[in-house]
């Protein structure tokens, strides 16, 4: 059984990318992120802070703009704007989830979709569902990262995402669907009836519930592939920080089943980071060529 781990690869990409952002800084482009939070909510504090974090790793000038819970839409939405407007600004992220109040799909549709580095703009989710993606949302393309860095083949197989959301689920889909990836996709979500059937079929089974240990052993296949992408906080008094995290599968009881498996921590959840970073470096070349 395999082990992925996000770790290696993302240090990996991490490196590579490094190179790139340093040649071009040595030519006078300097690659700058923006990233928009709204809020105080503590796991979007800690995921904008390593994002901002690798960024600085690699070369790439951050941005934060932090605005309190409080704000009106229409402010973060000129935030935005001011962002999409500044030409020394190339790449723009808001954390997500907003305050429920907000309209996060109208938020998100204004970041332009030459700056859109996390792949949510309607433009950039149109491209993709046409078969010629510009920007990928980060954890799907993420996860194709480490399947290709693992040799794990999806042509001609059978693979099954549990979760339809717009960040992971429905783009993995249609990722895995396109020429090249060639799997064949089942998209199950919270009205998929006989889900524990569909996914004793997957020969890639991935998991974007969001509901800790959600994927149990009789779930899984002998021998396939599992990419957990879930990262929730459950309470632990006797942790540190009064929690623990713990992916959608139940690792321990899974993995012995599995010809390959990510942990979480330390699995799709630092991927997601360093593709932030390519996408931002892709940014970079579309708006200076
Ligand atoms: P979401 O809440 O937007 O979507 C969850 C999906 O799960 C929905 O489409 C829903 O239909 C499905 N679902 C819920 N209950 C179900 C059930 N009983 N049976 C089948 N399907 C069910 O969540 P999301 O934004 O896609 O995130 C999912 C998880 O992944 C969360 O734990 C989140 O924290 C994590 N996440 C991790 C990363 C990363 O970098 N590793 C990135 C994004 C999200």
């Amino acid at each position: 059984m395999i082990v992925m781990s996000g770790a290696e690869v993302a240090a990996k990409l991490e490196a590579e990318l490094k190179v790139e952002a340093q040649a071009w800084r040595a030519q006078g482009r300097v690659a700058t992120l923006a990233a928009v939070q709204v809020g105080d909510d503590p796991a979007s504090s800690s995921y904008v802070r390593s994002k901002l974090k690798m960024a600085e790793r690699i070369g790439i000038i951050t941005r934060g703009v932090h605005l309190p819970a409080d704000v009106e839409q229409a402010r973060v939405e000129a935030e935005i704007q001011r962002l999409n407007e500044d030409p020394s600004v190339h790449g723009i992220l808001c954390q997500l989830p907003l305050p429920g109040r907000m309209d996060a799909r109208a938020v998100t549709n204004r970041i332009a979709p030459q700056k859109d580095v996390d792949g949510l703009t309607a433009a950039s989710a149109g491209l993709l569902a046409q078969g010629t993606p510009s920007f990928v949302p980060c954890t799907p393309a993420g996860i194709l990262l480490m399947l290709t860095h693992y040799g794990i083949r999806t042509a001609g197989r059978t693979a099954v995402v549990i979760g339809r959301s717009n960040i992971v689920g429905r783009p993995l889909s249609i990722l895995l669907s396109l020429p090249g990836w060639d799997a064949t996709v089942v998209l199950c979500h919270s009205r998929t009836p006989d889900l524990k059937e569909h996914a004793r079929r997957a020969e890639i089974l991935v998991a974007a519930v969001g509901k800790p240990e959600f994927v149990t052993a009789d779930m899984v296949r002998e021998g396939a592939t599992v990419i957990d992408v879930g990262i929730n906080r459950v309470p632990d008094p006797a942790r540190p920080k009064g929690y623990r995290l713990c992916g959608d599968v139940d690792y321990a009881r899974v993995a012995p089943h599995c010809g390959a498996i990510t942990p979480v921590p330390g699995g799709v959840g630092l991927m997601t980071v360093a593709v932030l970073m390519q996408n931002t470096l892709h940014a970079v070349r579309l708006q200076q060529g």
